[in-house]
């Protein structure tokens, strides 16, 4: 899925721990191969080549995804859109850029994007891009889809406890062996070396920003999460820390909220119930939705 995934079980052996942890693997390979838009042979590569053809039909699992994910579409006004993988890759942050591209082009770059034009049927099963060209993919919702699958197996299995991090998107269930809660260290992308907070979790905590990935032009920063309405870097924040009951959601409300910006981000997590966030600003201010507390005492 294009990041690792680090798996942690509490087991009464270690043969024990070791099995669970291979269920947990193959389980999340076999999402990989049913969500990824790189394998020619998925079910999403299949939708993909068929944009502007026809409907194609997808399993009822595939099918759930879209259909969340559309949901966050919906909720978010379009700034989360799975579509937005059709878009021409304008900004590049590996130093190579050396101008903001034309308005134009910017333009021309999210011409194909649209969670409107993704049409599902729910009595057959299909699911049709309207327009050529278009794609959609899961980068930014399936590491969180794959730990949800993998938590909900091993719990299923018997599993007390354990954790499931691909790439610091944490997604924790029960406890240690000792009986306290997982926990979860925050830091301040500008200032790594300290944890400014630490809070015990046990569901999901997912973290989306790239510090490291911003063009700078005439002194703003543009960042690596694109509005996919306008073809922008998102601007003002390098890092959404978001808490949810479920991986998926906090996956894809992550960055949402970076595209939405701090305002209308933290006012949407505000109006969600069992959602929190922790938003830090490219001037290091630190933000939190209502009904979270950090104590950031040394
Ligand atoms: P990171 O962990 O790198 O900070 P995220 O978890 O926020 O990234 O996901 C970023 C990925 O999500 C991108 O690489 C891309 O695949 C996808 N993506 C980017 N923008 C959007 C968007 N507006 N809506 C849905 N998916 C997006
Ligand atoms: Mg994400």
């Amino acid at each position: 899925m294009g990041s690792d995934f680090e798996i942690t079980v509490v087991a009464k052996t270690q043969l024990e721990a070791d099995k669970q942890i291979g269920i947990a693997i193959s389980e999340i390979s076999r999402i990989e191969a049913l969500i990824s838009s790189w394998k020619p042979t998925s079910e999403t590569s299949n939708i993909n080549k068929n944009a502007g053809v026809s409907p194609v039909k997808v399993s009822k699992e595939l099918f759930n995804l879209i259909q969340r994910a559309l949901q966050i579409s919906n909720l978010t006004d379009g700034a989360f859109d799975i579509s937005y993988a059709s878009m021409d890759k304008l900004w590049k942050y590996d130093g190579s850029m050396t101008q903001m591209p034309s308005k134009e082009a910017i333009k021309k770059s999210v011409a194909k994007v649209g969670y409107k034009d993704i049409v599902v049927d729910p009595q057959n099963s299909t699911v049709f891009l309207k327009n050529k060209g278009m794609k959609i993919g899961f980068g930014a919702i399936g590491k969180g889809y794959a730990a949800d699958k993998a938590k909900k197996l091993l719990i299923s299995n018997g599993v007390s406890g354990g954790i499931i991090n691909a790439s610091g998107d944490i997604n924790s269930w029960g406890s240690k062996p000792s009986g306290s809660l997982w926990q979860v260290a925050i830091t301040n992308p500008l200032n790594k070396n300290k944890a400014f907070a630490m809070l015990p979790i046990k569901d999901a905590v997912v973290t989306s920003g790239n510090y490291e990935k911003y063009v700078t032009f005439n002194s703003r920063r543009y960042s690596h999460i694109i509005d996919p309405r306008t073809g922008y870097p998102s601007q003002g924040i390098i890092s959404v820390t978001v808490f949810a009951p479920k991986a998926e959601l906090a996956d894809a409300l992550a960055t949402s909220v970076f595209v939405m910006g701090v305002e209308t981000g933290i006012d949407r997590i505000n109006q969600l119930k069992a959602i929190e966030c922790i938003i830090i600003t490219d001037t290091g201010t630190i933000i939190t939705s209502n009904n979270l507390t950090l104590n950031t005492q040394e």
